[in-house]
């Protein structure tokens, strides 16, 4: 009872006009100064509605005719209460308040339990008839139906209010989502601001390379990996002899080339992809439109993505027709003055050895020492003629190597006989000379040995020591010449097999020379399947080393 009580929520709540007017009704009805709508809990007697009982809000359960009237399905009346020998001792009745009359009917739920009453009361006894019962018990029932409306309109509360607080809650999820989409937009927004700028950045940036390219006449070129499709801009379509780029593939473009550089190209641009190197080639093409064999050189580079992957092969090439021109028109002048001047040369020396034979004859010392100046300073002239002869020669790919199986040591001791008549300035040891034997052009490889002892004496003070030796090391035959003369800087070191380097100081411009000697020398090593080096040290001196593989046969 007191669990189905607890279920209207009505305990120890402040009046209401609904219980206060069919309170009042029933004090009019049966002409009584109180009546109570009265809700009886476990210990407590709450009063819903009071009319004509003052202030109190409730009494204790104990005190209350109420707490008996719920006890019965009908209505409790004690029509005189002092007659009541089991009131006798309710402090309502015997004290001071002076209760004589009571009636209540229980309101009763509609599952059956009694929760309270509807009472009427007076302070002097007074009849009541079965139509009273009637009509309290009616009333009574009002104040259940009201009891029973109000749940159901504070169940509606409730749940509009749970809803409520539901739609709140999710209102405030969907202000934070909104706070976070905000700041996510801002975020955004400056992504996009940063990501239009630096597009503008790149577009002003390729604006500029593509400036620069335009105004340089830079001649680009790229190669799609996958689809090896070759994208090129107008100026080197201009080379290759289109009006416009024209689509064209990798081997047409590979087509073009000269026939005797083309596998070698296509070697090189693999090459170049495979080992991530710098692609450089000097070649010849012939141009579409009026078939003239032009010179270029073309330049490359792999670019890969993040990943590894290829992402292109790209560079530029270069017309250097002229330049090949220049160089070709400067070698045949070098080679036509060359020749015209070994010409008087050689009748010179037949006019001095003339004259030695004289002299000899008369035994004129003098004129034997002065004709034998002349004929070693005709031999210098000879030999840098020649010089430049090997070097056109060179060029032009006219050099041949003539190779014969020799022992180095053999041509080394020559050597040795022939620097001990003409070097006189320098001691020259020959040490050690072991028997090596190669398959080489000796003539050349001769060359070599003689250039590097002859710049041994022109870059050392005389007086000074000069060491040469040949051995076997490593499968190779190696010849070193060492000279205690002024060194070499190490920047130079990279430079000094270049044709015509000379190192520039102030000792050197009293040395003549074209600065071929170390040229011819690494290439005629190098023909050889050779390597030519130096170590040096500033004013302490230089060694020169060559290698050529020894032969096995
Ligand atoms: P050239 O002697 O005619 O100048 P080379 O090609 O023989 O030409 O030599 C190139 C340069 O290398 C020389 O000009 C000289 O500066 C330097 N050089 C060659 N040999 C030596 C050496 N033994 N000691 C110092 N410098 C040398």
């Amino acid at each position: 009872r007191v669990n189905a009580l607890k279920r209207y929520k009505i305990l120890d709540t402040p009046p209401e006009g609904a219980f206060d007017n069919v309170a009042r009704l029933a004090t009019q009805i049966f002409k009584v100064p109180i009546s109570l709508v009265s809700l009886v809990d476990a210990e407590q007697v709450y009063f819903k509605a009071n009319i004509g009982m003052g202030k109190a809000k409730f009494t204790s359960r104990g005190v209350s005719l109420c707490s008996l009237a719920v006890l019965k399905q009908q209505v409790t009346v004690f029509e005189n209460a002092p007659e009541e020998p089991c009131l006798l001792v309710n402090p309502n009745v015997a004290g001071s308040f002076g209760l004589k009359f009571y009636a209540g009917a229980p309101l009763t739920t509609h599952d059956g339990f009694r929760i309270g009453t509807l009472c009427v009361i007076d302070k002097t006894p007074r009849p009541f008839s079965a139509d009273d019962e009637l009509i309290l018990e009616g009333l009574a029932k009002i104040v259940m139906d009201e009891i029973e409306l109000r749940l159901s309109a504070i169940e509606e509360t409730d749940k509009l209010q749970q809803s409520n607080e539901e739609l709140s809650a999710i209102n405030e999820e969907m202000t934070v989502i909104n706070e976070e989409m905000s700041e996510k937009n801002e975020e955004l927004l400056q992504i996009q601001s940063s990501l239009v700028e630096s597009n503008q950045q790149l577009a002003e940036s390729e604006t500029a390379l593509q400036l620069a390219i335009t105004s340089a006449k830079l001649r680009m070129w790229q190669i799609d990996p996958v689809s090896k499709s070759l994208q090129y801009n107008f100026v080197l379509a201009e080379i290759f002899g289109y009006e416009s780029p024209v689509p064209m593939t990798y081997e047409q473009a590979i087509g073009q080339v000269a026939g005797k550089f083309r596998s070698v190209i296509s070697d090189e641009i693999e090459r170049s992809i495979r080992e991530d190197k710098d692609y450089d080639m000097i070649y010849q093409q012939t141009r579409f439109n009026d078939g003239k064999v032009i010179w270029l050189r073309s330049v490359g580079k792999v670019t890969r993505q993040e990943n590894g992957e290829l992402a292109s092969f790209s560079g530029m090439v270069m017309d250097i027709t002229e330049a090949k021109e220049d160089e070709q028109r400067k070698n045949d002048f070098i080679t036509m003055v060359s020749h015209e001047l070994k010409t008087p040369l050689t009748s010179m020396n037949g006019y001095l050895q003339m004259l030695t034979m004289k002299a000899k004859k008369n035994e004129d010392d003098f004129l034997l020492n002065t004709i034998d100046r002349a004929t070693k300073q005709v031999g210098k002239m000879t030999s840098m003629i020649n010089g430049f002869l090997d070097v056109s020669r060179l060029e032009s790919g006219k050099i041949n190597i003539n190779r014969q199986i020799f022992d180095m040591a053999a041509l080394v001791k020559e050597s040795e006989a022939e620097s001990i008549v003409s070097i006189t300035s320098h001691t020259v040891i020959y040490a050690p000379v072991e028997r090596t034997i190669v398959d080489a052009d000796m003539d050349k490889i001769g060359q070599v040995v003689q250039n590097l002892i002859n710049n041994a004496v022109k870059y050392s003070p005389a007086g000074t020591t000069i060491r040469v030796a040949c051995e076997t090391i490593a499968g190779n035959a190696r010849v070193c010449v060492q000279d205690e003369g002024m060194g070499i800087k190490q920047s130079d070191i990279a430079l000094l097999f270049d044709r015509f380097y000379r190192v520039e100081s102030a000792e050197m411009k009293s040395t003549s020379g074209f600065g071929i000697g170390l040229y011819l020398c690494a290439e005629i090593i190098h023909r050889h399947n050779g390597k030519i080096w130096v170590t040096s040290e500033l004013s302490k001196g230089s060694t020169f080393y060559f290698t050529i593989p020894i032969c096995t046969e």
